[in-house]
């Protein structure tokens, strides 16, 4: 006789490792399904190749680079530890109160700011610049412990090597010490329906096919909830998606260098509200500055002589809701190119930080502004589209937890929004659980 699960999660990112070990401390009988491995080694640029789908090289048509995680831990692995609040402007909208949750999340992650010797000469030096100029930096909250982490190291986006900072691999593990189980390498293709309802899951593992069933099915795997949603009849999935756009502005400062500093540990918010952009310090290792410049163009490889001596700093937006993610295509799968207003947001960013940078020293030729790329695929299967308040989509005991059900753009760092969410689905799911 096949095992029911009470839940099947698809995805083991910060969305779906939540729900995993949340039901499992509810004791919820739990199968949390991911598509890639358990890469152990952390804190090289292989690493974070290893951790991306395509080694990190998925284009959009229009051939900006758009980050797809294929790992145990999905894209917290190789984010920088920075934790925003989820907006509440933004949920709001849609009806949904997160607080309680988002404070769960913050004891859970051990979130706070860093002290300052792990926050890094260059990040104060930045922090103090833009201050003169009249802007309001502050230091920014992360979900990095303090007796881990190491100064002058920096490679919390070659995936931490010092283990200082939360990954969703963390409740992964935990849902499995509570008695969840784990697949690896094993892609979740289909849902699989009775009645209308779901009831279970097709997955592939090496060439294998095989189904596992359960009574709540949670697809957790980003963009790639398309794919499943679109054969299961749900055709508006992916029609259109953000992907919070951002651009690296880099200059160089004598003696100074963000690469090995903590990054996003400082930055602002001032500009979020009025303009949907978000600035914080962060700038892309060697081999992602190669790739950028290439795309950049050859004029800007030159630059690469000044890799290692780049003091960088990020402009993120909110971008329009545009573009197609084209599930069954391998090569070049979205189409997503940014529109004018989100242009003039990018350059409204890339201005501050250029005056930020010279402030802090940076000589006007020795600043570079790279091309847009975007860090964050979300919004493809939003509430109030393909999910509703519930994160459940019109299939019966189909739900989806992740970015891809964020509202909008949300042009912040992600990760304590996909957890608060994973917290409240959970919560939803047991008292449906206990009530049938
Ligand atoms: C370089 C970088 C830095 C970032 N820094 C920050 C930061 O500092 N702070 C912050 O809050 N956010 C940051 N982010 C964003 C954040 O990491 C992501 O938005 C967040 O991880 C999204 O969570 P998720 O739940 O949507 O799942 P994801 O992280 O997208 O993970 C999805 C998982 O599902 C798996 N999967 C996909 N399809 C299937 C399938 N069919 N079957 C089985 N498994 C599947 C994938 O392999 C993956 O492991 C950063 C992102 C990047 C790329």
């Amino acid at each position: 006789m096949e095992q029911v699960y009470d839940v099947i999660v698809a995805g083991s990112g910060p969305g779906g490792a939540t729900v995993a070990r949340e039901m499992s401390l509810r004791n919820r009988t739990v199968l949390l399904i991911e598509r890639g491995g358990n890469w152990p080694f952390m804190g090289n640029t292989l690493s974070m190749a290893m951790i991306l789908k395509n080694f990190g090289l998925t284009l959009s048509r229009e051939l900006n680079v758009v980050v797809i995680p294929s790992n145990y831990g999905g894209a917290s692995l190789i984010c920088c530890g920075c934790a925003v609040l989820p907006p509440k402007a933004v949920f709001d909208e849609v009806g949904i109160d997160l607080t309680r949750e988002a404070q769960e999340a913050r004891s859970d992650m051990a979130i706070d700011v860093l002290p300052d010797e792990l926050v890094g000469r260059t990040n104060l030096r930045l922090l103090e610049s833009a201050n003169d100029l009249g802007y309001q930096w502050t230091k920014m909250e992360k979900f990095i412990k303090t007796d881990r982490c190491v100064a002058k190291c920096g490679d919390c986006m070659l995936g931490c090597p010092k283990d200082a900072k939360w990954t969703a691999r963390e409740f992964g593990e935990e849902a499995i010490r509570n008695g969840a189980d784990l697949l690896l390498h094993t892609t979740v293709t289909d849902v699989i329906r009775e009645n209308g309802k779901a009831v279970g899951v097709k997955t592939r593992s090496f060439g294998r096919e095989k189904s596992y069933y359960g009574k709540r099915i949670v697809l957790s795997g980003g963009v790639s909830n398309v794919g499943i949603l679109r054969r299961a009849g749900i055709e508006e999935a992916g029609r259109s998606f953000a992907v919070d756009f951002l651009q690296f502005v880099g200059g160089v400062i004598p003696g100074m260098n963000t690469t090995r500093d903590q990054p996003m540990s400082v930055g602002t918010l001032e500009h979020y509200e009025s303009d949907g952009i978000t600035i914080l310090p962060v700038f892309p290792n060697w081999a992602m500055q190669s790739i950028m410049a290439l795309l950049k163009g050859p004029r800007s490889l030159p630059r690469l002589k000044d890799a290692f001596r780049f003091t960088g700093i990020m402009v993120k937006i909110r971008d329009e809701l545009e573009g197609e993610i084209y599930p069954d295509k391998f090569l070049f799968p979205f189409s997503k190119a940014p529109t004018d207003q989100d242009r003039k947001r990018l350059d409204k960013g890339v201005g501050i930080i250029k005056k930020v940078l010279k402030k802090a020293g940076a000589p006007d030729d020795s600043i570079i502004a790279f091309n847009p790329s975007g860090a964050h695929p979300s919004a493809s299967c939003r509430i109030g589209m393909v999910v509703d308040t519930n994160l459940e989509t019109r299939i019966e005991n189909l739900y989806c937890c992740d970015a891809s059900v964020l509202p909008t753009s949300l042009g912040l760092p992600v990760v304590w929004t996909a957890v608060s969410l994973g917290k409240r689905l959970s919560k939803y799911l047991d008292r449906g659980l206990q009530a049938s």
